[in-house]
């Protein structure tokens, strides 16, 4: 696969416009249209000669990846499904969160996007979707990046600027510490000087509990918040739940690690737990859940199990995933539970998996939407929103 434009640093594009006899600035003027300006065709860059621009879409014809299908949910999620250069699918999900003061008025608006680190996944996990397609391939940091610059126009967003406030967490599709090098790469061109300049605290990236990754992401700077897709309280049921458990060295290594950690002064890790009808949400797993993380500076996201086709789970009952909160709880671990967000359009975790399955499962946008779900065309959503 071919470099992607937006994988670049400030420094590869001086390098890249001195291989071209051209000054260094000239490559920080590339590096501003895709980064500050945003473009998604080399046309949109009029300050760039336009004999730098036809050369510029020779060598990198695609910046931005095309959106096939955008999905509303009726509480306000979009989920897209974007093709990238190779045809490769993954998806993208926008979910916004008013902010009231008291009193009611509106303070400000909190968006999260959810983005892809892989198309579709290896580690296959039971209970997830995603894990049904296995792994098509790694997307180049650019690809990353690219996803949140679509959302941002999608949805006509200025962080930073009149008080919109954006969260990104790696919790798309795929598994984002074994693609290690290109997700910290996107991390880089997010955070950085001349960019969108996203605080790194307002990115978190979820893993499945690749330990020596984990370790390495400790040492990194800028590096997003971890957070830890636990779901189990001994090694037995774990490596059932969560294949590469066993490979990783078990709980004992994986908490290890997490305390570890280092942590900056008002950080917490967060451990993801799904919970999933009478195999790990009983009060005993609560209790030794609890004892595990003792200790830690941690809290815990309680999922209740979205539920996909062909999967044989049950959603545990909403008082079973309040009396499991209330015992974290008393055993002095903040829990909190995350409602699923975007269900009516399969958006919500573990529900991506438009990729086309070698041989596999329906892909999403094949599967029925239920009748409260528009499907809307593809084009700009502002003034729809
Ligand atoms: N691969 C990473 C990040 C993507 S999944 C990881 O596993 O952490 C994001 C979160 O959704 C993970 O905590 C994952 O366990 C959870 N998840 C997967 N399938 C789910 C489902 N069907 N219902 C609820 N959560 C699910
Ligand atoms: Fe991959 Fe995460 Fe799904 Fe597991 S839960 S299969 S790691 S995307």
């Amino acid at each position: 696969m071919a470099e992607h434009p937006l994988s670049l640093s400030p420094a590869d594009w001086e390098v890249r416009a001195r291989s071209r006899r051209l000054p260094a600035w000239r490559g920080r003027q590339i590096y501003a249209a895709l980064h500050a300006q945003r473009i998604e065709t080399w046309e949109q860059a009029a300050h760039l000669p336009a004999g730098l621009r036809r050369e510029l879409s020779g060598e990198w014809p695609v910046i931005a990846p095309e959106v096939e299908h955008a999905y509303a949910s009726t509480d306000g999620t979009v989920r897209y499904l974007l093709r990238l250069a190779d045809g490769a699918e993954i998806e993208a999900v926008y979910l916004p969160l008013e902010e009231f003061e008291a009193g009611g008025r509106r303070r400000a608006r909190r968006h999260t996007f959810c983005i892809s680190s892989q198309a579709g996944c290896a580690v296959g996990c039971r209970f997830c979707l995603t894990a049904q397609l296995g792994l098509e391939r790694n997307l180049a940091a650019g690809e990353i990046v690219a996803q949140v610059y679509l959302l941002l126009r999608r949805h006509g967003l200025h962080p930073g600027a009149g008080g919109d406030r954006l969260n990104l967490v790696y919790m798309g599709m795929g598994e984002p510490l074994l693609n290690y090098a290109a997700v910290m790469a996107s991390a880089g061109r997010l955070t950085e000087a001349g960019g969108l300049e996203l605080p790194p605290r307002r990115m978190t990236l979820s893993t499945a509990g690749i330990v020596d990754k984990i370790r390495q992401l400790g040492g990194e700077s800028p590096r997003p918040r971890l957070a830890i897709s636990l779901h189990a309280s001994t090694d037995e049921l774990r490596e059932r739940l969560v294949p590469l458990h066993r490979g990783q060295g078990g709980l004992e290594a994986l908490l290890r690690a997490a305390r570890e950690y280092p942590l900056a002064p008002r950080e917490r890790l967060t451990f993801e737990y799904v919970l999933l009808g009478g195999v790990n949400d009983s009060l005993q797993d609560a209790r030794r859940l609890a004892r595990l993380l003792a200790g830690m500076r941690a809290k815990v996201n309680l999922i209740p199990w979205n539920a996909g086709p062909g999967l044989a789970f049950e959603a545990p009952p909403p008082e079973r995933v309040r009396e499991f909160q209330a015992q974290l709880n008393a055993g002095g671990l903040p829990a909190w539970i995350r409602h699923p967000r975007g269900q009516d359009i399969y958006a919500a975790c573990g529900q991506l998996a438009r990729a086309a399955a070698p041989g596999g499962i329906a892909a999403s946008g094949d599967r029925p939407l239920p009748a409260a779900a528009t499907a809307i065309p593809a084009q700009p959503l502002r003034d729809t929103l």
